[in-house]
C-alpha cells in the first residue's frame, strides 16, 4: 500500500452513455476500489508479474488470484490511438477522442480513455489518473495530463 492520497472520483452517471462496468469475480475488488479513487492492480508474489484489469489468475505463470496493490495513479502514455468513427454506442458526442495504453510506474500497462485535447497526445505523455463514477457499482479510470 503506498499511502497516497485517492484520486478524485467525479459523478458522471446522469450523463455517461458509454459502457458500464460489470463487476464479478477478480473485478469486484478493483471496482470497488475505484469509487473510493483507488486504481488497484495485481502483483503476482510467485512471478512478479503486474497485471491490470484484474484476472483470477496470473498471466505470467497460471497463480490463482495474485494479491491487489495499490499504484500511485501515475504513467505515461504507451501507445495511443484517436478516435474519429465512435467505437461504441454512447461515444458519438465524445469524437474524436484518444485511447491510450498507459504504463503505470508499477509497470502493469491499462488501456483507459484519455480526458484532454486528443491533438496535444503523445506517447511518453505523463499522465495521472481520476475517476468517472458510471453507475452504484464502478468509476472508470479515465487519465489527464500531469
Ligand atoms: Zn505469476
Amino acid at each position: 500500500m503506498s499511502g497516497s492520497e485517492p484520486a478524485p472520483v467525479e459523478d458522471r452517471r446522469d450523463s455517461w452513455e458509454g459502457p458500464v462496468p460489470i463487476p464479478s469475480g477478480a473485478n469486484e475488488t478493483f471496482w470497488e476500489a475505484t469509487l473510493e479513487g483507488e486504481l488497484l492492480y495485481q502483483r503476482c508474489e510467485e512471478c512478479g508479474t503486474s497485471q491490470l484489469y484484474p484476472r483470477a489468475v496470473c498471466t505470467g505463470c497460471g497463480t490463482t488470484d495474485p494479491p491487489f496493490e495499490t499504484s500511485e495513479g501515475v504513467g505515461t502514455v504507451y501507445s495511443y490511438t484517436v478516435c474519429h468513427v465512435p467505437g461504441e454506442p454512447g461515444f458519438s458526442d465524445r469524437t474524436p477522442y484518444a485511447v491510450a495504453a498507459v504504463a503505470l510506474e508499477e509497470g502493469p500497462r491499462l488501456l483507459a480513455l484519455l480526458d484532454c485535447d486528443p491533438e496535444a497526445v503523445e506517447v511518453g505523455m505523463p499522465l495521472e489518473v481520476t475517476f468517472w463514477q458510471v453507475s452504484e457499482e464502478a468509476a472508470i479510470p479515465v487519465f489527464v495530463p500531469r
